[in-house]
């Protein structure tokens, strides 16, 4: 195995986001594979007692065993790296795996987190449930507002965590300002970066130190695979994350990761095209839906951040429907074209209610907290031609009435 001719970091650091996606991180074997190999092995062999114990011991590269170390995976970590402009990335099974990771591997009893309070119904459970067993204390504030983010540090606060946009209320996080803040106060800021990914905003361009993902949603971004991955400085990964990783083992399998390969060579793509689909379905439904959350649209609050953070709007949007939740039921039972699912990021449009699905276990207060209100929908618009997904709506809105 070896990397690719040419494909020394200095060279490659150098290549643009497109050509990072198709290329970032291939290394190839003695049988000159194209496509990125699939190493689907749990252990190596060694060629003698010596030299695994000389690979042990740190003395001779090499894999001993794939918790520790996988080609394949391996080359998505270089590849994510890459397109982040981070120095280092490591992936994990899930989008939560790579959460609880960036976030567990650096906190410890006494400490304090700052976090959003829009964000990932299972983003709240670490912060409101999980972490509390461990004494590590969370204030969560309504992450649009700067000053807030400031209000809320105490001496013992270690870590920002935010989403943005957050799902699914679609709040823009100031990221200049609140990484530039983290950082004169000794703050570490990890961002959930789902939504948008680097192919339309960069965290760490804008002072982010950690940037966690759920690759199942855009990276993959084709509904086959879970996926996660957190990229970081190259120290954050040594002295913080790899320790955790290795003795805890939230690691993905090379098949997954492999998969989402294969899904980053079209990112670019998929989110341009989806982004633009996403404006032409959004500006469909302002005016004929009582509110609507679209980063893309003129009528969201925070549109010029949106803008100077993100090169395109993303895939995903929300609505607001004045019937509750049976007029939100009633849209999404309409529908013949969008699924009724609750993932997003994939190539097909879906749609859902997350007060009853995503945010369902957050609780009623909770969700009035984070203003995910009870006829809120959330759209996923996918690649399909977005005059049929406007037929689609159109005929499903008019069954309820609207
Ligand atoms: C889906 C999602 C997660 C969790 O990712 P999984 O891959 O489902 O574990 C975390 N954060 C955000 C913003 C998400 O959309």
């Amino acid at each position: 195995m070896k990397r690719t001719t040419g494909q020394n970091r200095s060279i490659t650091r150098n290549w643009r986001p497109a050509t990072q996606a198709v290329r970032g991180g291939t290394w190839r074997s003695e049988q000159g594979e194209t496509s990125e190999a699939l190493f689907l092995t749990s252990g190596y062999s060694y060629d003698s007692a010596e030299s695994v114990a000389a690979r042990f011991a740190g003395d001779e590269p090499g894999m001993t065993y794939s918790r520790l170390q996988n080609p394949t995976v391996e080359m998505l970590e270089e590849r994510i790296a890459l397109l982040e402009g981070a120095e280092a990335a490591r992936c994990q099974a899930t989008g939560m795996a790579a959460m609880t990771t960036a976030l567990l591997c650096q906190l410890q009893q006494g400490d304090h987190v700052v976090a959003a309070r829009a964000a990932f119904g299972s983003c709240r459970w670490l912060t409101d449930t999980l972490f509390p067993k461990f004494g590590i204390e969370t204030t969560t504030i309504d992450s649009r507002d700067n000053a807030q983010w400031e209000a809320a540090i105490q001496p013992n606060t270690k870590v920002f965590f935010f989403e943005t946009p957050a799902n699914p209320t679609m709040d823009i996080v100031d990221l200049a300002f609140v990484c530039g803040l983290a950082k004169s106060r000794g703050i570490t800021t990890v961002v959930d970066n789902a939504f948008a990914t680097s192919a339309i905003q960069r965290p760490m361009d804008f002072g982010a130190d950690v940037v966690a993902y759920s690759a199942t949603k855009m990276m993959d971004g084709q509904g086959r695979v879970l996926a996660g991955a957190v990229a970081a400085s190259a120290q954050f990964m040594e002295e913080k994350l790899l320790p955790f990783q290795r003795n805890t083992g939230p690691n993905i399998s090379p098949f997954n990761a492999w998969v989402v390969l294969k899904g980053l060579e079209t990112l670019d793509l998929r989110i341009r095209r989806q982004s633009e689909n996403a404006m032409i379905v959004g500006r469909f439904l302002e005016g004929r839906v009582p509110k609507i959350l679209h980063p893309g649209l003129e009528s969201h609050p925070q549109h010029a951040l949106a803008m100077r953070q993100m090169s395109a709007c993303g895939s995903i949007f929300s609505f607001v429907l004045d019937g509750g939740r049976s007029q939100a039921m009633g849209l999404l039972n309409g529908l013949q074209l969008i699924d009724i699912s609750n993932n997003i990021g994939d190539s097909r449009s879906l749609m859902t209610h997350p007060a009853s699905t995503t945010h369902h276990s957050v609780g009623p207060e909770v969700r009035a907290e984070m203003g995910v209100e009870e006829g809120m929908i959330r759209l996923n618009v996918g690649l399909e031609d977005p005059q049929d997904l406007i037929e689609d709506l159109d005929q499903a809105l008019r069954m309820v009435g609207l």
